[in-house]
């Protein structure tokens, strides 16, 4: 079956959490299942190919996606982290939640300047995280080679905030 179909088949969506009236989608499953898991990374890797130096993933969830293809291609994998959890210098973007503010982090100097990154995360909802991992990103002289998801929300302004950037969903919902 189509890697959409995959994942649509695993994805377990879970009403009210983390708060009332939130409808959250948990790709556990997906990352669990050997053949599941091969057929996503593929599909992004492949998307993608001959683009990108390394890949970024955004804590917690884009680590796995990101660990996986970068080995699938021999890449290096750059931790995009969230404030408070990398040990030197590190670059700070802000962005706003539904409630409050976020904080991503990434290591000064750890990317090399024209870098093709790629950047990887499970869901697209508002755009906030992954625009903010795109912002630290290009800070540091990289240059943002495309952003995968594994699923994307519909209706909510993801892709305004990654204006510029090429966005492969490969779930819709
Ligand atoms: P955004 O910043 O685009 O609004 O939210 C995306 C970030 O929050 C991602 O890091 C993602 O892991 C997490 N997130 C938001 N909504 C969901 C959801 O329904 N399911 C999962 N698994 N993660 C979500």
């Amino acid at each position: 079956p189509h890697v959409s179909a995959v994942i649509e088949g695993l994805c377990a969506t879970v009403t009210d959490y983390p708060k009332p009236g939130i409808v959250f989608q948990d790709l556990t499953p997906v990352f669990a299942n050997g053949p599941a898991l091969k057929q996503v990374v593929d599909a992004i890797v492949c998307a993608f190919a001959g683009k990108f130096d390394a890949v970024a993933g955004v804590e917690a969830r884009g680590f796995l996606l990101a660990a996986a293809a970068a080995y699938a291609t021999g890449t290096g994998v750059i931790t995009i982290r969230k404030a408070g959890k990398l040990p030197r210098e590190v670059l700070s973007e802000s962005y706003s939640l539904e409630y409050g503010e976020a904080t991503l982090e990434l290591h000064q100097g750890d990317v090399p300047a024209g870098t093709r990154v790629l950047i990887l995360d499970d869901v697209l909802a508002t755009g906030g995280t992954l625009g903010a991992a795109a912002a630290l990103l290009e800070r540091t002289g990289a240059v943002v080679a495309g952003v995968g998801v594994v699923l994307e929300i519909d209706g909510l302004p993801g892709r305004d905030n990654l204006a510029g950037h090429e966005v492969l969903s490969l779930l819709h919902v």
